[in-house]
């Protein structure tokens, strides 16, 4: 088989990626997901308890990372952020290498939240942005009830604005309907094959 076709997927947050990727992967593209990593990293074992355990001990808990101690750590630190990224990066990159060394299909999905402000847009053959209004994102974040709307304010002011994301992107998925977005990916899967076979 040639090289698989790579696949950027990004997004504001609740937006729909994660839906989405689950559709992309239900036409047979293999997905790879960056939080999901982040969680493998984290976790027992994981290759990031080390890292973290270095810059900050008590941010290990039982051998695994505490998001909790992370986040107590970012909010009284100005330079803890950078300081997590620094050593993070670099692991959840090793994590998607070996996935696109060792993963055989013809398409692969790469479903990174901070996919252009990470620069992995660069690596990708096609990068798609999912969409919906702002107070569609609005509600279904809030839906979720895991966040207040000032914390949704701080992670919205973090992330590059949707009207940037659609415009540098090759593919806008537009998420107002599941059947409407589950057209659009198979659309973009039967373009994407249809090109490989010519
Ligand atoms: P993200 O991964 O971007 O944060 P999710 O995929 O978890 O977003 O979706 C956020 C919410 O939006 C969920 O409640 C989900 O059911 C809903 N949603 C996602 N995609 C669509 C869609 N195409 N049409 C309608 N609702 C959607």
């Amino acid at each position: 088989m040639s090289r698989p076709f790579r696949i950027g997927l990004t997004g504001g947050i609740g937006m729909g990626k994660s839906t989405t990727a689950r559709m992309f992967a239900e036409e047979g593209v293999a997905v790879w997901d960056a939080d999901a990593a982040v969680h493998r990293l984290y976790g027992p074992k994981g290759a990031a308890v080390e890292v973290i355990a270095a810059l900050r001990p008590d941010a290990v808990v039982e051998g695994a990372v505490s998001r909790e101690a992370l986040r107590a750590w970012i909010a009284e630190d100005a330079a803890a952020l950078k300081r997590i990224e620094a050593v993070v990066h670099p692991l959840v990159q090793n994590d998607r290498a070996e996935f696109s060394a060792l993963t055989e299909a013809d398409i692969l999905l790469f479903d990174i939240p901070l996919l252009f402000e990470t620069g992995a847009d660069a690596d990708m053959d096609m990068v798609v942005t999912v969409s919906c209004p702002p107070e569609e994102q609005k509600r279904r974040v809030l839906e979720r009830g895991t966040m207040n709307e000032q914390a949704l304010e701080r992670i919205l002011a973090s992330q590059m604005p949707d009207a940037e994301k659609r415009a540098r992107a090759d593919r806008v998925i537009e998420t107002d309907t599941l059947e409407g977005a589950r057209d659009q990916v198979k659309a973009i899967v039967a373009e994407v094959r249809e090109k490989q076979d010519a």
